[in-house]
């Protein structure tokens, strides 16, 4: 198959997927493609009535006609404006509704994604997916969807009615239409292949702004303002640039549609005034007729050409949504649901290499951990200890080897069931934006009561700071907990791990912001707490981990 046609059919496909969305619309869309019916068909009714307006009420004076006229007038522009009425609101019900709709199916599927998606890719890029890309899709599928029928179907009637009127002096104008035809093709060409562009250079703004954002203490200690900003500057650029050759393409099709609205003209003024013309039933009213069929015919080409353009953007942004959609998630085909494991942990020969790494990140590693015992990983950075507990949750698969819960392969278990089991405090805390009680009763603990999250913080040695704030646990933490130290971060992630209660602890240097004298609080209460837990501790300093097994 060649490239051209490989590219129509995935477009088919995209495009047939595009429809799929709309079926929840379908009564909606419905009377959204009848009433564009109706307001083309208004126009060519209009176009239809210029011949005997001019020649029977100017020509003649038909009373008959002076008297109908106004009121047919009246009569279709009224029909008129009920159908743009209907169309533009059914039109922005729909589009809205299919933004709406890829923005959810898209932060699903974020939610169930693999952990080496998120490496793989640039938060920018994944965010701008929802922001950026999904509201391209809404012009695709409602906005062209609009011009393309309306401008369509009234091309198709103004042609009929100027057909109608003079077909000879029709078919001598409609020479230009393969003209018009070959602009579209090449317009469409060139719009494709700038917007797949501007999709992910858009990404890269976002991604850069966020990293910025995100890294501003950085950026002002190691100077890289400069740095930053050329970045900035170099992404932002090529966005300008590609946005310029947009509106540069637009503007060579307009010049072009105006230059055949011309040429248009002066073949109507040209042929209506020869001899052979002026001879028949050819009036005043079928030149009117025909230079307003043209007047109208010539907009709606120039729409439809943009259309193209349109529905291409639309095609590719929608192009790369479903790829994500279609991205397989987590793997989840186990069926084992247990209400609470044992926690016997094996690590059975298991292997790692990260994909897009050459080296091995754990190789042969073979570990047992028995129910309730205390086991601790103490090595270099880089040796690959949080790999090794990344490796229980299943935020990645061993690429040989298998562990084992309780005995049984982690595939085995249900995804969500196996991750009930653990309480996992990882070496980058996250917070959300939110309080205190809700961070530590986050997700499936939200329903925890405050006797029980206050307990938690107290364990975690939390609740001594907890208290001097002006709120207590209901105090707001910041976005990623902004507004607290290091240290205070850990302890909240601490106190949620403990909440959780589960068989499994996993602590990936969970106290290494913490003076000794905190760590060995909360040393104590873990092993008063979770005495007949499994526990996994990841530490750099052997004093942490004094107590293990
Ligand atoms: P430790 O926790 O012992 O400091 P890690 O388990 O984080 O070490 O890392 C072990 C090795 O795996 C390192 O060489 C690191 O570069 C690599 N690594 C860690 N996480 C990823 C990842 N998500 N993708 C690719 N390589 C990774
Ligand atoms: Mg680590």
């Amino acid at each position: 198959m060649s490239e051209a046609a490989a590219q129509t059919t995935s477009d088919a496909t995209t495009y047939r997927r595009l429809l799929g969305l709309l079926r929840p619309y379908k009564v909606v869309v419905g009377a959204t493609l009848l009433a564009m019916v109706m307001d083309s068909l208004c126009m060519t009714l209009f176009a239809r009535t210029i011949k005997p307006m001019m020649d029977r009420l100017f020509t003649v004076r038909d009373p008959h006609v002076i008297f109908w006229m106004p009121i047919i007038i009246i009569g279709i522009f009224f029909v008129r404006s009920i159908a743009v009425y209907i169309e533009t609101y059914g039109a922005a019900y729909v589009g809205r509704g299919v933004v709406q709709d890829m923005r959810r199916r898209i932060f699903d599927k974020y939610l169930h994604m693999p952990a080496s998606f998120f490496d793989r890719e640039s938060s920018g890029q994944q965010i701008s997916r929802i922001t950026y890309t999904s509201e391209q899709v809404a012009q695709a599928t409602t906005d062209s969807a609009k011009t393309a029928i309306v401008d369509g179907l009234m091309v198709v009637g103004l042609v009929a009615v100027m057909l109608w009127t003079s077909w000879e002096l029709s078919l001598a104008l409609l020479v230009m239409v393969p003209m018009i035809g070959l602009l579209v093709t090449y317009v469409g060409r060139r719009y494709r292949r700038i917007n797949v562009t501007i999709q992910d250079v858009v990404g890269r703004v976002t991604g850069v702004v966020e990293e910025v954002v995100g890294a501003h203490r950085e950026v002002k200690v190691f100077g890289g303002q400069d740095y930053e900003s050329a970045r900035f500057n170099d992404v932002t650029d090529r966005t300008r640039k590609l946005n310029v050759k947009v509106a540069a393409t637009n503007g060579l099709s307009t010049a072009f549609v105006q230059l055949a609205a011309a040429i248009a003209l002066a073949l109507i003024v040209f042929f209506a005034t020869r001899p052979f013309m002026l001879k028949g039933d050819f009036t005043a009213g079928s030149f009117a007729t025909i230079f307003m069929c043209m007047g109208g015919i010539l907009p709606s080409l120039k729409r439809l050409t943009t259309v193209q353009s349109n529905i291409q953007r639309g095609l590719a942004a929608a192009h790369e949504l479903f790829d994500i959609i279609d991205t397989p998630a987590e793997r989840d085909e186990g069926t084992i649901v247990i209400e609470r494991c044992r926690g016997d942990i094996e690590f059975r020969d298991v292997h790692l290499v990260y994909a897009g790494s050459e080296r091995a990140a754990l190789q042969g590693v073979s570990l047992h951990c028995p129910p309730g015992s205390v086991t601790a990983l103490v090595g270099r950075s880089g040796s690959g200890k949080s790999s090794m507990a990344s490796l229980i949750p299943r935020f990645y698969e061993p690429t040989a080897g298998m562990l084992l819960l309780d005995g049984k392969p982690l595939d085995d278990y249900a995804l969500r069931n196996l991750r009930a089991q653990i309480a996992w405090v990882g070496q980058d805390v996250v917070l959300f934006d939110d309080t205190i009680a809700r961070n530590i009763a986050y997700g499936a603990l939200a329903n925890a009561g405050e006797a029980d999250i206050v307990a938690a913080a107290e364990a975690a040695n939390a609740m001594e700071f907890i208290r001097g704030l002006p709120n207590g646990i209901h105090s707001r933490v910041g976005e990623d907990g902004a507004l607290l130290s290091g240290g205070q971060r850990q302890r909240i992630a601490v106190a949620r791990a403990l909440l959780k209660n589960a068989p499994i602890l996993v602590l990936d240097e969970a106290t290494s912001a913490l003076d000794t004298e905190s760590e060995r609080l909360i040393q104590d209460a873990l092993t008063r707490l979770m005495k007949n837990r499994t526990r996994l501790v990841i530490a750099h300093r052997v004093s942490t981990v004094a107590h293990a097994d």
